[in-house]
Parts: structure tokens; sequence; C-alpha cells
């Protein structure tokens, strides 16, 4: 499954959870970009600096590190969730060519007001989230990563999940969102 939505939506605290519910894994490009970042290693540090100032880190190389993963079988199997990839339409097409015959079976919109948003970002206080980075990466999100909502609409894979609530309410709601497309 995939995980869109705002940064601060709570796409990682969710998406976490939900790998651990279906024994699945949890892979987030932000996570993988941090850690990468932090063991010194040269695709990290050269994201560093977009992330630093909210850009989103150039598809070649977003995509290479997304490539990197699956090629593991173990990776990636018995399935996941991906969280903040992908974030533009290049990397959605870049993705079903890496999934070829496993498609993905649900898109989840996980949907928080950007006033909830700016405010969640502002409280967690993580090295990237300065007011302009902030400001940035939702002009992004609007103009890059939500027109993937529609394009996954109109696969009829998308569920629009309220992201607003305890994070054990949103759970449940995500839950319940997951279930219809199992039982349909
Ligand atoms: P996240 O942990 O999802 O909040 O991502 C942190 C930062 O990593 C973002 O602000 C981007 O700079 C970068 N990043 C993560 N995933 C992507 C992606 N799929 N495409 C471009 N940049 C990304």
């Amino acid at each position: 499954m995939v995980l869109l939505g705002k940064q601060g939506s709570g796409k990682g605290t969710q998406g976490k959870r939900l790998a651990t519910h279906f024994r699945i894994r949890h892979l987030s490009t932000g996570e993988m970009f941090r850690d990468s970042a932090a063991a010194g290693v040269h695709a990290g540090l050269e994201a560093k600096g977009f992330m630093d100032r909210g850009e989103l880190v150039p598809d070649e190389l977003v995509v290479a590190v997304v490539d990197e993963r699956f090629k593991n079988p173990l990776e990636v199997m018995p399935g996941f969730v991906l969280d903040g990839f992908p974030r533009t339409k290049a990397q959605a097409l870049e993705l079903d060519r890496i999934l070829e015959q496993n498609p993905i079976d649900v898109v989840i919109d996980l949907d928080v007001p950007t006033d909830v948003v700016v405010e969640r970002m502002r409280a967690r206080g993580r090295e990237d989230d300065t007011e302009e980075s902030i400001r940035r990466r939702l002009e992004l999100y609007d103009t890059e990563t939500k027109p993937l909502v529609q394009f996954y609409r109109e696969r009829s894979i998308l569920e629009r999940v309220n992201g607003l609530g305890t994070e054990d309410e949103v759970h449940g709601l995500l839950l319940a969102a997951i279930a219809t497309r199992f039982t349909r």
C-alpha cells in the first residue's frame, strides 16, 4: 500500500502501525535519506541539502534508492507500506515500472487540514522543520504530490481517510478503509 498525505499528516506514525498490524515492511524514503545522511553515505548527504531547504530530492536520486530496496525481495515481501513515496508523477510512473506484475492494492490519502499539519510540524521540531521549509513543502505538496490523488483515484485504488483525531482513532479508520478494499 501507499500512504499519501501532507507532511505532518501522520503518515510515519500510522505507516509504522499498519506495517506492524499486517506484518509487512514500512518503507519511508525520508527515513532512508535521514539514516544514510547520518551514516555519511553519499546519496544521503546529497539528499540532505534538499531536505533541509524543504525541497524535494530529485526524482533520479529517490528512484535509485527505492529501486535498490525493491531489488532485495526480503525488503518488500510479503508486502509493504510506502510512506512518502511516490511524491511526483514521475515517481509514480517509476513505481509502476518497479512493481511490474505486483500492483499496489490500495493508496490512502491521509487528509489533515493545512493549519493542523503546520502546528504539528512546529511542535515536532525536526531539523528540517523551519518556517520557510514548512511553507515550501506544503507548496510542493500541492503542485507535485496532490495530483497523485486523482491519478490513483482514476485507477480505483484510492481511499481517503480523515487524519484528524487520536492516533488510535485514525488507525481504526485506516483499518476500516483497507478492509473495504478486500471485501468488495
Ligand atoms: P519525510 O520523512 O517523508 O517527511 O521526508 C523528509 C524529506 O525527504 C522531504 O521533505 C523531502 O525533502 C525528502 N523526500 C522524502 N521522500 C521523497 C520523495 N519521494 N521525493 C522527493 N523527496 C523526498
